[in-house]
């Protein structure tokens, strides 16, 4: 079968290969899922694993498999799997698997010690673009049909909902936290999705990023009732004056000096969740004392979050569900660049670094039927 696959350490070895075909019996135990993939999301992650920046492909093998946003359909499985998921199901696979950390242990190996990631399509473990998949049903989540349009965005939203749920669980210090308002940082794929997980948590929502109006991620997010100001119209503090102190703040921009600005209008007893994966070595001038004093004095808390946890997936699928109510239509108009077929996959690379207008950019693998 097709797949699309890179030579990690390699910049630019995207190529489109031929691979065994997966069997349900790969998986011991009667514990498989054997998935056709209908459709397939790339982001940043993509990108350098095709600049070599990042990735490495499975022992025994010279190339690595991408793709870790997936989208599918059961078509067969195997005798211990639970009867949520059943042939012709619709679900979405997880991204990292356990190493040796005891985090792994109890299935949180999104909070895995191990300076060595098992993530599928990213590193070490094969992805999600080519024909089809068979996975341990531990890591398989599926997904009501009525998501079938939409639920290629479950993996990024889980990105969010890590973040937010566990801005709420660090919260629970508090007693009787009564967040009002949240501020997103950045507008991309992760940005948007983490505005509409804080509005369906009845935030007050304010996105801060950097193009001006008007702009297309901006009427998004004034569709979910939220505000969105310009990096360019003014700056975090002007914003956060015009707003009002933001209980919770998320970023997700990429550009990590923005981190310090979000950390001193952070409000008193506020929590900074930090979600960009900033591979460079940029440095900024802060004002320490400052964001000390705050952190001490209002007794904020910054935290980072990586990957998701099986509760993220379904948190994200009750959100998508939820949104689908809501905001009729809000999460299609993220899928904005479809590329069609495993063979496109050097189009799925324009699109990804090329496109500035792109949210989503995907590959339609098969049909949905
Ligand atoms: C993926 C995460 C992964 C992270 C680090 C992101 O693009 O969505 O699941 O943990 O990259 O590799
Ligand atoms: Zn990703």
């Amino acid at each position: 079968m097709k797949a699309i696959a890179v030579h990690p350490g390699r910049p630019n070895s995207i190529h489109l290969r031929d691979i065994p075909e997966p069997k349900v019996t790969d998986v011991p135990d009667g514990r498989g899922v054997l998935v056709k993939v209908i459709r397939v999301g790339v982001d940043g992650t993509d990108k350098e694993i095709n600049a070599a920046e990042y990735g490495a492909a499975p022992p025994g093998d010279d190339y690595l498999v991408t793709g870790h946003e997936s989208f599918g359909r059961v078509v067969e499985v195997g005798p211990d799997v639970p009867s949520t998921i059943r042939p012709g199901t619709y679900v979405v696979a997880s991204v990292r698997r356990p190493g040796s950390s005891i985090y792994g242990k109890i299935g949180l190996q999104d909070f895995t010690t191990d300076d060595v990631y098992y993530e599928r399509g990213i590193n070490l473990l094969h992805g999600y673009l080519t024909e089809y998949y068979v996975e341990d049903h531990e890591y398989v989540f599926p997904l009501p049909a009525n998501l079938a349009d939409v639920g290629v965005l479950l993996e990024p939203t889980t990105v969010a909902e890590k973040g937010i749920n566990h801005a709420y669980e660090i919260q629970r210090r508090l007693k009787v936290w009564q967040p009002r308002s949240a501020l997103v940082l950045g507008s991309g794929t992760v940005g948007l999705l983490t505005a509409l997980v804080a509005r369906l948590r009845g935030l007050e929502l304010t996105v801060y990023s950097l193009p001006q109006k008007p702009y297309r991620n901006a009427e998004l997010v004034e569709q979910l009732g939220g505000t969105y100001i310009s990096s360019q119209d003014a700056t975090l503090a002007q914003a956060s004056e015009q707003r009002g102190p933001s209980d919770l703040i998320f970023d997700a921009t990429g550009f990590s000096p923005i981190v310090w600005e979000a950390a001193e209008v952070l409000g008193k007893n506020g929590v900074l969740v930090l979600a960009s994966i900033t591979g460079g070595d940029r440095k900024a001038e802060i004002n320490s004392d400052r964001i000390n004093q705050g952190f001490v004095l209002g007794n904020k808390v910054m935290v980072g979050t990586a990957n998701a946890a099986p509760a993220d997936f379904r948190s994200g699928v009750d959100d998508l569900i939820k949104a689908e109510a809501l905001y009729p239509g809000w999460l299609a108009q993220l899928l904005t660049t479809p590329i069609d077929g495993l063979e496109n996959h050097a189009e799925m690379i324009r699109a990804l670094t090329e496109d500035r207008d792109a949210i989503k950019v995907y590959v339609e693998v098969a049909g949905a039927a």
